[in-house]
């Protein structure tokens, strides 16, 4: 029988299920609500492909240390949009004006988080803005092989995890394809964020789907972002990122994927061709470049990637920086969430059935209320100047 890695350490990347030449892996959701590979043992021949291809069990070859850089697009208006400083807008765009395709991250009409394909500037805007919810890859591995197979670019975004199981599954490098991850603190089970957006929708909205929903909103600054929902009839909910419970339990981490605590892919050096994160600590390293608008962080791993980044450099504000030092206060870049077993459990027993704001304010230390109330003043404030 197929033999796949361990079930704590499994990140869903899919790549054993796309790789199985009788598609015989399916994911299926587990009771916490995440992914994982489901063998059919009647029709597996055991030829060993999907072991072959996980990139747990042979973790796929990384670049040597990144040249770092500070990073701002210098279209504002696709920085407000955008999480950090809109980096990735012009990756993506490089790529279509190459005739190429981009796969990333979007949400589907019900807010379900979705890996998705996209071919035109327009649609690019759906990938704006980080969901914080593990997506659901669907066939995109076989997709993404397809296009190469056309002779198409590809950008391929995802969290450090997808990328690699996308590089272990296709094997050998390509030309043109570029592989972008991310800073990633870790992706929260779907269900749970499921739940959160249902519990949200009742309380200010008679449990109406929502319109538009922005998890990273920089109206009240782009360090200080807040949780912006939006429901018919100008039902409205903005939450700064310390007060919102999702956030919270996020960060906190009461609902992330088991994978998340062990992480195999934290690290300077990647397979990822680049990597975008926020970049925290902007402000003490690079006052030059700190306007609370949204810096990234960008690390540039591969020749094929510093080629790119020179030639897109006339569209940004950039500095090079100490790929070490300007991690500093970004964890998450190079350590596995924390694991608090009680505490998650916990949650994860909890969440469907009670009250989600108090059971978050009984498992993590209490948000500071007064702050957080100049936060949503200044916030409130932006918006009636942009009226
Ligand atoms: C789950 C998650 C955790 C993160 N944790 C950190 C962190 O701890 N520290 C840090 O510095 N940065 C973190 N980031 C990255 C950061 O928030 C920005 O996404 C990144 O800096 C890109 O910003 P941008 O302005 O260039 O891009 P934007 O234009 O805002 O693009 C967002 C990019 O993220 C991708 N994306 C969005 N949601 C998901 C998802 N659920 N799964 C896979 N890909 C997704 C999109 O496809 C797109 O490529 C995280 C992102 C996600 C999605
Ligand atoms: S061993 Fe081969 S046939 Fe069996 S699940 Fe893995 S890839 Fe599929
Ligand atoms: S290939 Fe990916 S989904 Fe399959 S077992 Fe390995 S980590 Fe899990
Ligand atoms: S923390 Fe690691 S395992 Fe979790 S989503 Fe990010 S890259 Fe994947």
């Amino acid at each position: 029988m197929a033999r796949l890695c361990d079930t704590n350490l499994c990140s869903g990347c899919t790549a054993c299920a796309a790789a199985c030449p009788h598609d015989c892996i399916t994911m299926v959701q587990d009771p916490e609500g995440f992914r994982r590979p489901k063998v059919d043992t009647v029709r597996c021949v055991e030829c060993g492909l999907c072991a072959k291809v996980c990139p747990v069990l042979s973790a796929p070859d990384t670049h040597p240390i990144p040249d770092a850089f500070a990073a701002r697009n210098k279209d504002n208006s696709v920085r407000e949009l955008s999480t950090s400083g809109g980096v990735f807008t012009l990756l993506a765009r490089h790529t279509l004006e190459q005739g190429g395709a981009v796969f990333g991250a979007a949400y589907d009409a019900d807010f379900k988080v979705e890996h998705r394909m996209v071919e035109t500037p327009e649609m690019l805007t759906t990938f704006r803005g980080a969901k914080y919810a593990q997506s659901d890859l669907g066939d995109t591995f076989r997709r993404v092989k397809e296009q190469l197979a056309l002779g198409r670019k590809v950008l391929f975004s995802g969290t450090p995890c997808q990328v690699a199981g996308l590089r272990s599954y296709l094997g050998k490098e390509d030309p043109n394809l570029l592989l972008v991850d991310l800073v990633c603190h870790g992706v929260p089970s779907p269900a749970v964020w499921e739940r959160y957006l249902a519990y949200k929708s009742e309380q200010i909205s008679d449990g109406h789907r929502p319109i538009t929903v922005n998890l990273r909103c920089k109206d009240s600054g782009w360090s200080t972002y807040s949780v912006d929902i939006r429901w018919p009839y100008g039902r409205n909910y903005l939450a700064s990122n310390r007060q919102d419970p999702y956030i919270r339990a996020f960060v906190g981490d009461l609902c992330l994927r088991p994978s998340c605590h062990r992480c195999s892919c934290k690290g300077l050096t990647r397979c990822a061709d680049i990597t975008l994160g926020d970049y925290w600590g902007v402000w003490d390293q690079v006052p030059s470049m700190s306007d609370n608008k949204g810096t990234s962080i960008v690390l540039v791993h591969s020749e094929k990637a510093l080629a790119l980044w020179q030639e897109l450099a006339p569209a940004m504000q950039t500095q090079q920086v100490d790929a070490r030092r300007c991690m500093e206060q970004n964890p998450a870049a190079l350590q596995s969430a924390k694991y608090d077993e009680e505490n998650r459990s916990t949650f994860l027993h909890r969440y469907r059935d009670e009250d989600f704001s108090a059971l978050v304010d009984e498992l993590l230390p209490k948000p500071n209320a007064a702050g957080d109330l100049a936060l949503r003043m200044a916030g409130k404030l932006k918006r009636l100047l942009k009226f």
